[in-house]
């Protein structure tokens, strides 16, 4: 099962992988018709020029096509052979410039001699071309026509929304960018890790409400922001995905909060897993956590990716590519966000109908007969702890956390003690809350 799901969430990267995205324009668009094809998807158009906090939504990027051509006619950099190659927010030219202009106008990776860099220039009008430093070295003295057929002009910022309704109003929050053109682990791993996500959550009941974006990066969480600003109080949980397909191990940067549940249920997931791992602190760079996370809002949003963007070379290259972003790796991936979903919405939190002294636990069958000494000594201690801390104060998270135990394990103690009376739920997950039905 999950090499298949490995292998369908790499293909859902590869038909991605030609479109030439950027922050607006008909790359997302296509982009957002093909998740479409998978989840349920509404798409939100919001027109150039609309406030959204401090930023204003920017005009429209499409492109045709863009070229260099030598004084032979060759085309010595073509945006048809890769959507790197242009300078992304690139505006419309065609003249003819000699090397040195047009050297002003190009970027290259010396380090990296083969591989095209990506660049964006999406607040400064400018233009550009991006191309491998051996080309870059290959271009002769003369004049070269420039040609970029692009229109940046008033249109709409394109994002897209999947809600999957729970039981409760409260929500769990899953982001990621939909703006980065051909680059497999950037941008195209957290998309296809989101989409078989809400794929799978539509065919499994939740008690949350499942929220899952595809907007651009920075303005697009900005905008969505913006737009819902009187709704955010129903989000829980959040996470950003991004840049989970490559083959480092998984990083879990925390929400500014610190101990915001989703922090301590991912924490405490990754610990029992057996996965190398790295927690980080939340600092305001990086993805747009940055914006869930702002002073005003500081929502608890995490960041879940593997490798963080700018430590790996290939990072923002076209090295970043389909080979870099491994079936393996984005199926674990896959497997822990549905882990941790699991906790989310197992953490509830139960009385102990039998507070006064410990219940007699053999009396009830509460441990399995055949079970080893040892076995049975972990299992009764379990069920002490789950009976100890079941003060109607304490979530079964925060007594895995406080046991050391892992929480699938103090979940099954939990409901076989319910199963014989000895707890009652209190809370549900999504905070349906039963506080006055048991008086508290
Ligand atoms: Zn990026």
């Amino acid at each position: 099962m999950p090499e298949k799901t490995g292998k369908e969430m790499h293909q859902l990267i590869a038909d991605l992988f030609p479109i030439c995205r950027s922050i607006t324009g008909n790359g997302v668009r296509q982009t957002l018709r093909r998740i479409a094809q998978d989840i349920p998807l509404q798409v939100h158009e919001v027109p150039s020029g609309t406030k959204v906090f401090d930023w204003t939504v920017p005009r429209e990027w499409n492109v045709q096509d863009a070229y260099v051509r030598n004084s032979a006619g060759e085309k010595v950099i073509d945006f048809h052979r890769s959507n790197l190659h242009l300078l992304h927010y690139s505006t419309p030219i065609r003249q003819t410039i000699s090397l040195n202009e047009l050297k002003q106008h190009l970027f290259s990776i010396p380090e990296h001699p083969e591989w095209i860099p990506y660049r964006t220039s999406y607040y400064k009008e400018n233009w550009g071309f991006c191309l491998s430093h051996n080309d870059l070295q290959q271009l002769e003295d003369g004049e070269y026509e420039v040609v970029i057929d692009s229109t940046l002009t008033d249109g709409h910022l394109t994002y897209g929304e999947c809600f999957l309704p729970g039981e409760s109003m409260e929500e769990v929050l899953i982001y990621t960018h939909v703006c980065h053109p051909s680059m497999g682990n950037d941008n195209l791993s957290g998309i296809s890790l989101a989409v078989h996500l809400a794929e799978t959550m539509t065919h499994v009941s939740h008690t949350y409400s499942y929220r899952f974006l595809f907007c651009p990066g920075t303005i697009g969480s900005i905008t969505w922001l913006a737009r819902n600003e009187e709704s955010l109080t129903k989000i829980k949980h959040g996470l950003v995905l991004t840049g989970l397909g490559d083959s480092g191990s998984v990083t879990y940067k925390r929400s500014r909060r610190g101990n915001a549940e989703i922090d301590r249920a991912m924490t405490h997931l990754l610990k029992y897993s057996s996965q190398r791992h790295t927690i980080i602190d939340f600092f305001p760079y990086g993805y747009d956590e940055r914006q869930f996370c702002s002073p005003g809002f500081n929502l608890p949003v995490g960041c879940f990716m593997r490798t963080p963007h700018g430590q790996y070379p290939e990072y923002h290259t076209s090295a970043d590519n389909l080979d870099f972003v491994k079936p393996e790796s984005l199926a674990q991936a896959y497997e822990l966000c549905l882990s941790l979903f699991d906790i989310l919405e197992q953490n509830r939190m139960y009385l102990n109908t039998n507070p006064k002294c410990e219940p007699q636990l053999g009396r009830r069958g509460l441990y399995r007969t055949v079970a080893g000494q040892q076995e049975k000594q972990s299992r009764e201690l379990i069920m002490l702890w789950v009976l100890n801390l079941s003060d109607g104060c304490h979530t079964l998270l925060d007594i895995a956390e406080r046991a050391s135990i892992p929480f699938h394990e103090i979940q099954a103690a939990a409901l076989a003690l319910m199963e014989h009376g000895l707890l009652k739920e209190v809370t549900k997950a999504g905070g349906t809350s039963r506080e006055k039905e048991y008086g508290l």
